[in-house]
């Protein structure tokens, strides 16, 4: 199995778990590229780290 790390957290995961196609999400795109400016969105996040900022994100609407 290929691992590689997950340029958000630097955890290393195996490629298979590693989420590149991002594109029906472009508002948690917004908020990887507010904390991480250098992450573009072909190299992917780690399940943790998309589940961390979708609640993130979920929060920052309730809060509106
Ligand atoms: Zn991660």
């Amino acid at each position: 199995m290929k691992e590689m790390k997950c340029p958000i957290c630097k955890k290393t995961i195996s490629r298979d778990a590693l989420t590149v196609k991002l594109h029906t999400e472009e508002h948690i795109v917004e908020e990887f590229k507010k904390d991480h400016p250098e992450w573009v969105e072909g190299d992917g996040v780690c399940p943790i780290c998309l589940k961390h900022y979708k609640a993130l994100f979920r929060k920052k609407i309730d809060s509106h």
